[in-house]
């Protein structure tokens, strides 16, 4: 059991945990989890290669990697120009900026986990592309990537795919931790995720993939059940930095990460993952580029539902221990599920 609060570094705020209350009785809504069997292809989906979108336009007949710009953009050159309000006091612009789709791969009925460490390691040097074009352009302030999974996190295309936006201001969370960032810095000399690295790697309970370059774990002060973060070592502000070797290393801890995720219930696990980074200059002193996964689910079919504490007060409750979130995730295989008896060899 832990009762206690735990001081967030990257964000610089205290979390309650209170693992005693996640087997408190539960008389609300639970989420039945779709089990459905998909094809390989599907017709109806907007992601399929050579299928139509909603704008007209038709995907390529792509084999690996396939990058579009979104057809419902929230950001976008072609933003209106906004009407100004009557009070001095709101301010208003055009959401100018960009956003993609990146599909990961032809296949309609996998997930990121089910890939293998050439194909996860192909997304990424994608990736690494698109944040080189996307941070040069002039209005962009910063690129945000990530993967909303799962119909419980709003998504209805289960087509494995993630999103970007290049916007023309920081997003929020970034804002945050680069000012943690290089207040450590300032006063160690050190970056401060190296610290949390150091700090995981001395305590070793919650610590879930390890190689040479890359290292997964849930962190002391995680904010969600089964809150995962995935990083290489070295200190690099955005993906772009990554070497060869890094990008393919942090490929095949991603994975094994992702399938002891999935592993867990047997089932597509939801989350929603986020690449944090910083562009290059201002603010990125010390900024370590990394994954987080936060999964919205604290049991399958029971909602981890942000309240009051979160969306009121703005710190989170955690009602599980990470310490036994992470045992649970070190027990399981390393094997996908659905590879059971096919063994290793089928990972590229
Ligand atoms: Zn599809």
């Amino acid at each position: 059991m832990v009762w206690e609060e735990r001081w967030h570094p990257l964000r610089r705020e205290w979390v309650i945990l209170s693992s005693h209350r996640n087997d408190r009785p539960w008389h609300g809504e639970t989420l039945g989890e779709a089990r459905r069997e998909l094809p390989a292809y599907d017709p109806s989906c907007y992601l399929c290669p050579g299928n139509p979108r909603v704008s007209g336009r038709r995907n390529e007949q792509y084999a690996g990697v396939f990058v579009f710009d979104n057809d419902h953009p929230c950001v976008s050159p072609s933003a209106p120009a906004p009407a100004q309000p009557s009070s001095p006091l709101y301010q208003v612009r055009a959401a100018s900026g960009l956003s993609r789709v990146v599909c990961f791969t032809p296949r309609h009925d996998v997930t990121l986990a089910e890939l293998s460490r050439n194909e996860i390691t192909s997304l990424l040097r994608v990736l690494q592309e698109q944040y080189r074009e996307l941070s040069a352009r002039p209005e962009a302030r910063s690129v945000l990537m990530f993967e909303n999974k799962g119909e419980v996190v709003g998504v209805s295309n289960p087509h494995p795919h993630c999103q970007i936006y290049a916007t023309n201001f920081l997003f929020k969370t970034f804002e945050v931790e680069s000012a943690a960032s290089a207040a450590h810095l300032a006063d160690t000399g050190r970056p401060l995720f190296q610290d949390v690295i150091a700090a995981e790697e001395s305590d070793g309970r919650r610590l879930l993939v390890s190689s040479d370059q890359s290292v997964s774990f849930v962190p002391f002060f995680a904010r969600y059940p089964y809150e995962t973060y995935v990083a290489p070592r070295e200190t690099h502000p955005n993906l772009a930095g990554l070497t060869a070797g890094e990008v393919e290393d942090l490929a095949e801890v991603l994975r094994e990460t992702l399938v002891r995720l999935e592993n867990l219930w047997r089932m597509p696990f939801p989350y929603v993952m986020v690449f944090h980074q910083m562009p290059p200059g201002n603010g990125a002193e010390g900024y370590h580029f990394h994954l987080q996964i936060q999964p919205p689910l604290r049991k399958p079919g029971l909602r981890k539902y942000l309240a009051g504490p979160e969306l009121g007060g703005g710190n989170f409750l955690n009602d599980t221990s990470p310490e036994a979130k992470a045992a649970e995730l070190q027990a399981v295989s390393s094997a996908h599920y659905k590879h059971e008896g096919a063994g290793q060899a089928t990972h590229g």
